[in-house]
């Protein structure tokens, strides 16, 4: 019998038949959905031991983020914005991580898991990039913040080997010199041995994968192509297929990373990196033979609109990798870079501006769209058979949205309002694992184990850009 019946709220189920349900209602038991159907037809069947009325509402699959960074969450409007890749890599994001302590990893855990839950976010790829060997107690720090507000929280371990060349020292310098009141860390420090990072990777993942009562996971994220060995790709993918989880590499994001005689997707494939393993974020400068080389292989994409859009790097080609049949997920990318951790929002932009890119309307009609966020995000991550759609069996990940806005009436078909009319900012009720973690738009385990978080974080931003000298950089 179950617990608690969602009833009466107009259910976008993101099923294989597409089905959207109104006057419906989602059963759940435990940690999973028993029973999806019409509120009349649920009623009849059961007699649950509590009732949410969903009337008035949109009943969505807990969204789900494919790609994304958390720390520097702390790091948002600091002369960060209006540079390109680099500029932007160099002169804000590792000057400010750089300079963070564990409790201030751990403030930007609990902000980022804040929004994101009130933007209806149930389970998150975290590509943490910057994270020192050895900085466990940051990591774990984190941890806690995502088990405190839980939520699902994969977190993909930034690995480099590659030794730092001339050729790369002499870009970060030129880069660099734009802001010379900047702290600009060592690039030598993120660069350890291959083996001791796979010892750390090892530890990491037997300590730490499937605890919060296995909401948490361990994944391993090559942080770019251009950082690692080949032998650091091979073994990297390795891990995670030996431990069926996955690995995430940036790929082909600006346009000088596709440059020389390989291609970046050509290179993945040549060491043995690309598969159904691998989740590759970006994939915005590859040609039609590496989409294709993609659709082959089955490996998953995270798509970035907002991050593409705001770095000046381009649009991705969905249309392209969609027809090849490649699995595609909407990611947020940075906080800092869109300014929000908010897929909903991203989903509007990313369905609108594909369209004007590409001139076509129908290159992301809005139910493919949707399933960016939703089923094939969860696809993406090799969780289809979890999440990513309401469904008898999978988990009890849900979204309540408040449809009973000016903005949001009418609504003669819920899906296109949920891409073309959402702000993101319509959550009243999240569940996850069937347990309710947000409730009245408020994150409740996340505000509860953080109190005055926005005050201890605006503190904790103000030394971090103050300490990295990113506060006297040009803008
Ligand atoms: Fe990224």
């Amino acid at each position: 019998m179950p617990e608690l019946l969602i009833e009466g709220g107009t259910v976008v189920t993101q099923n294989a038949d597409r089905e959207v349900i109104r006057d419906g209602a989602v059963a759940i038991e435990g940690d999973r959905i028993i029973a999806v159907g019409t509120t009349a037809d649920l009623n009849d069947r059961y007699d649950p031991d509590r009732r949410l009325d969903a009337s008035g509402t949109a009943v969505i699959p807990g969204l789900v983020n494919p790609h994304t960074h958390v720390s520097d969450i702390l790091l948002r409007g600091s002369c960060g914005t209006d540079r390109g890749l680099y500029d932007w890599l160099f002169n804000v994001k590792q000057p400010g991580i750089a300079r963070m302590t564990a409790e201030e990893h751990e403030l930007a855990a609990a902000l980022y898991c804040a929004e994101a839950l009130s933007a209806g976010v149930t389970t998150f790829v975290e590509n943490d990039a910057e994270m020192l060997l050895g900085e466990t107690d940051a990591m774990t720090a984190k941890f806690d913040a995502y088990e405190a507000a839980g939520l699902r929280s994969i977190y993909a371990r930034g690995i480099r080997d590659l030794p730092v060349d001339d050729d790369f020292q002499g870009l970060v310098d030129r880069v660099a010199g734009r802001d010379p009141s900047v702290e600009h860390p060592d690039q030598e420090r993120y660069v350890e041995p291959l083996e001791d990072w796979l010892e750390e990777l090892a530890r990491l993942h037997d300590d730490y994968h499937g605890s919060a009562d296995g909401r948490h996971e361990i994944w391993v994220a090559p942080v770019v192509i251009e950082g690692m060995t080949d032998e650091g790709l091979r073994e990297a993918y390795r891990f995670a297929a030996a431990r069926d989880v996955m690995t995430t590499i940036h790929t082909a994001e600006a346009p000088g990373q596709a440059e020389g005689w390989l291609s970046p997707v050509e290179h993945l494939r040549n060491v043995g990196s690309l598969g159904e393993h691998a989740l590759l974020a970006h994939c915005v400068h590859i040609d039609e033979r590496d989409v294709r080389l993609l659709g082959e292989t089955d490996t998953r994409v995270a798509h970035n609109i907002a991050s593409n859009m705001a770095l000046g790097n381009g649009f991705a080609p969905v249309g392209a990798m969609r027809s090849h049949g490649v699995t595609v997920g909407l990611g947020t990318d940075n906080a800092i870079l869109s300014d929000t951790v908010n897929p909903l929002a991203d989903l509007r932009l990313a369905a609108m501006a594909h369209k004007g890119h590409h001139t076509d309307p129908g290159v992301l009609p809005a139910e493919a769209a949707l399933d960016m966020v939703t089923i094939e995000a969860a696809r993406s991550m090799r969780k289809g058979e979890e999440l990513g759609s309401l469904e008898a069996g999978k988990r009890a990940d849900v979204v309540v949205l408040d449809l009973d806005l000016p903005h949001l009436t009418p609504v003669p078909d819920a899906v296109n309002a949920v891409v073309y009319q959402t702000l993101g900012s319509e959550v009243e009720t999240v569940l996850c694992d069937g347990e309710v973690v947000v409730e009245g738009g408020v994150p409740t385990g996340v505000t509860e184990a953080y109190p005055d978080l926005h005050a201890r974080a605006t503190a904790a931003a103000e030394r971090i850009v103050e300490a990295s000298g990113i506060a006297e950089g040009e803008r």
